[in-house]
């Protein structure tokens, strides 16, 4: 079967911690840039058979989403030596403003921003994300590909259908990309199963109890700058198209109300929440020393 998926890979932005790293960031680099220099904007897969494993995939529905919602924790983990990937369902295709085109673009300088190597489109319809078997084929083969150590995806409950749809498609492609009877072929050659260790639930339009909170505070600044990189969709004097929720002057405002809000409850100065459908495992009662209650 032939996947529809359209692939944005550039160099990673962390300093290896081990050798073997340092040779796997190499070949993703050298090969990106041997794509990179043969097309512009989404290109084809630099990593045909070989896979090029990260740390984090993070899987949203519209170009922006992930920005809006774990922007600073990516921005973070990726400062920290972590390799994230990012992956959106749909173009956006139905969003009041802006292209297609013009959102793939924003999306692809919105992930340099943020420092994630590669940034991938699954080409669902907008508006029709559903954990169908040709879709979940789509998310199974990215996870095979890429084997992240954790997924972030949407949470099970919000206002967009597409993210609700979205969570079910991702926490289904988790479950079934571990059982080795579910076939997928990655560019005609068969993948081994690959189970992610956990995925954790980021926020959206609805607001849920967390069941941890990442301080974002050192990576808050390069979080709006990936948010402001689509400007097609946020505040814009000079824009003539119909205004929306989201380009609305206030709604960047919102965005920082809700991040310093959560900031506030494990004092420290932003924050983005996150839910955890199975209790989360500390090493030691230390881990929790922010939590000052
Ligand atoms: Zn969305």
């Amino acid at each position: 079967m032939k996947l529809d998926i359209l692939h944005t890979t550039f160099k990673q932005g962390q300093k290896p911690r081990f050798f073997s790293e340092y040779l796997r960031q190499k070949r993703g680099f050298f090969l990106g840039f041997l794509v990179f220099h043969s097309s512009l904007g989404y290109i084809g897969s630099p990593t045909s058979g070989k896979n090029m494993a990260v740390d984090v995939l993070a899987i949203a529905s519209h170009p922006d989403d992930l920005e809006l919602s774990c922007g600073g924790t990516i921005a973070k983990l990726v400062k920290e030596g972590r390799s994230v990937a990012m992956a959106d369902a749909t173009q956006g295709e139905l969003g009041t403003r802006g292209t297609k085109e013009i959102r793939a673009k924003e999306a692809e300088q919105a992930a340099k921003t943020l420092g994630a190597g590669t940034r991938r489109n699954l080409l669902i319809p907008d508006g029709s994300v559903e954990a169908n078997p040709e879709n979940l084929q789509k998310v199974i083969t990215l996870i095979r590909e890429l084997q992240p150590k954790i997924l972030l995806i949407p949470h099970s409950i919000d206002r967009h259908p597409d993210h609700f749809h979205t969570h079910q498609l991702c926490k289904e492609a988790w479950f079934f990309s571990g059982l080795a009877k579910f076939e997928t072929k990655k560019e005609g050659r068969p993948q081994k199963a690959f189970r992610p260790d956990n995925y954790f639930e980021f926020m959206q339009w609805y607001e849920f109890q967390p069941s941890f909170i990442v301080d974002i505070s050192d990576t808050w600044d390069i979080k709006l700058e990936a948010i402001r990189q689509h400007s097609s969709q946020f505040h814009d004097p000079k824009s003539k198209e119909p205004e929306t929720r989201l380009s609305r002057p206030e709604f960047l405002e919102l965005v920082e109300v809700r991040a310093r809000n959560y900031g506030r409850r494990i004092g420290v100065k932003f924050a983005e929440p996150f839910f955890s459908y199975i209790p989360i495992g500390i090493k030691s009662v230390f881990d929790l020393v922010m939590n000052k209650g």
